[in-house]
């Protein structure tokens, strides 16, 4: 399968579609998701185009797990989450909607389930979650 350079991520990449971003490094975005299944769901992304890790390179792949693990630490303790979720799915019939590679972190607490899907996200909440994590991120 080709990699569509219309896809919404890299029309965010390129700032042609607004998004809560939150950490950049020179390899990997972080931005909130638009339909949070949880308060502090993000999407890490690497720069350079690629599918799904179908398709990705080693590069790809390990820069943008640094940042999942980055970016676990943060919303944890932005949070006070007790654990997170990071899923990542391939292709339509593993799941994935957007296609370009993203993983998604989800801070989990006690008795918590995740949010249904599909419900969009008042933008002052992303604004604020993302300043949340920011100022963890700033915290080391
Ligand atoms: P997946 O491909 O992993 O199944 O799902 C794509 C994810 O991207 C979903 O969680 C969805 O809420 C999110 N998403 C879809 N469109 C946008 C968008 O325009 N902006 C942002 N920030 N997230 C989006």
């Amino acid at each position: 399968m080709r990699y569509d350079p219309d896809n919404i991520f890299a029309k965010i990449l390129r700032d042609e579609l607004p998004a809560t971003r939150v950490y950049e490094d020179d390899a990997t975005l972080v931005f909130m998701d638009i339909m949070p299944r949880a308060d502090g769901h993000v999407l890490v992304i690497p720069k350079t185009p690629c599918r799904n890790i179908l398709d990705a390179d080693q590069e790809q792949l390990s820069t943008c797990m640094a940042t999942v693990q980055k970016l676990s630490r943060a919303v944890m303790k932005a949070f006070g989450a007790g654990g997170v979720t990071v899923q990542q799915f391939n292709e339509t019939i593993g799941g994935q909607e957007v296609f370009h590679l993203h993983f998604h972190i989800l801070p989990r607490h006690e008795g918590v389930s995740l949010m249904p899907p599909g419900q969009m996200a008042d933008k002052d909440v992303l604004a604020a979650n993302a300043e949340k994590i920011r100022a963890a991120l700033t915290e080391g």
